[in-house]
């Protein structure tokens, strides 16, 4: 089904995230993700970075991996929580030598243990991350951060999170990419309160594909995303029948991405998990892409 609308003739900012793969399996399997992936034509890959120490060479390794199978623009995820200067300072400078344009600047989370304003290191915040790469790397990286338009599950309130949010735009964001979400509603929502408060970068949707039951279950409850009663009511149904789970899963993602953009979303993110199957199936759908093989 390739669905004739109007935002096929805008320049859309389609991405796709990975992961540092944890497994030699999935180290193995990422070079035809890639390469899959990369065949939709997406404005760039991006790559996650774990906080206080996991992943952080997997960041760097996996970028390596997308420039190595593919010419596509890739954009290192950054997280700030627990480290000092030095140490962001040393990523920024090696993704520099890199090549890299892009950075999605993160707080990252600690362990609840860790996790308090306390916390170790020189970092606190993304907005701090934010002022310290326009501090000492000017304009050389385009600022990708976070946006949630269901509220930060830490967050006491929306407003206190939005003015948090606006701090970010303040020290030199460029764009955002929001948390995963299943209401359209609260992105329109966000994106007034963007309007209002005279917020004009672009907040790209992110987009988690529905593949299963319980993980999507899980995702949702780990960043405080509101699966809607009647689409887990359907899922939970369909546990037992994978391929019927993931056609309604499909047909519910497809949904909302088709209202999003037509709603005026500049563009969508998608959150891969290392799987090409499940995204380009979404792509194909939106008809976001010629290359997408059957
Ligand atoms: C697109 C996207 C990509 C992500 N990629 C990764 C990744 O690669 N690795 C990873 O570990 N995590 C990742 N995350 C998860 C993210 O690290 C967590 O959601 C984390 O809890 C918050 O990060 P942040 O950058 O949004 O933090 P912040 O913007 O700093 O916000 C965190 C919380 O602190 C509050 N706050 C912000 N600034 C202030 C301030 N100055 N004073 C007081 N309160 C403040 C906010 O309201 C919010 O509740 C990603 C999330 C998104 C949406």
């Amino acid at each position: 089904m390739l669905l004739e609308i109007a935002y096929m003739v805008l320049p859309l900012s389609i991405s796709f995230e990975l992961f540092p793969p944890r497994t030699p399996e999935g180290l193995a399997k990422l070079p035809a993700v890639i390469a899959q992936l990369a065949a939709a034509g997406p404005k760039y890959f991006s790559v996650t970075h774990g906080a206080g120490g996991s992943e952080q060479d997997g960041t760097y390794e996996t970028l390596l991996t997308v420039v190595k199978h593919c010419g596509v623009e890739v954009a290192p995820h950054l997280t700030c929580v627990g480290s000092t200067r030095a140490n962001i300072a040393a990523h920024l400078q090696r993704y520099r030598d890199a090549g890299v344009r892009r950075i999605v600047a993160l707080r990252g989370d600690l362990p609840a243990t860790a996790m308090s304003a306390s916390a170790p290191g020189d970092f606190h915040y993304a907005n701090e991350l934010v002022s310290f790469i326009r501090e000492t790397l000017g304009e050389h990286f385009l600022i990708e951060v976070a946006a949630y338009p269901e509220m930060h599950p830490q967050a006491p309130n929306s407003t206190v999170d939005f003015e948090n949010f606006k701090r970010k735009v303040e020290a030199g964001a460029d764009a955002a990419i929001t948390q995963l979400f299943y209401n359209a509603d609260a992105y329109f929502h966000f994106m007034e309160r963007c309007e209002k408060a005279g917020i004009r970068i672009p907040v790209v949707p992110g987009i988690m594909p529905i593949t299963g039951f319980a993980n999507i279950v899980r995702f949702c409850g780990g960043c405080g995303a509101d699966l809607p009663r009647w689409v887990r009511l359907r899922l939970e149904e369909l546990e037992d029948d994978k391929p019927a789970l993931q056609d309604f899963g499909a047909e519910v993602v497809t949904r909302l991405c088709e209202t999003l953009l037509r709603g005026g979303a500049p563009g969508l993110h998608f959150y891969t998990i290392n799987q090409a199957g499940p995204t380009l199936r979404l792509c194909k759908n939106l008809g976001l892409s010629l290359h997408v093989r059957e």
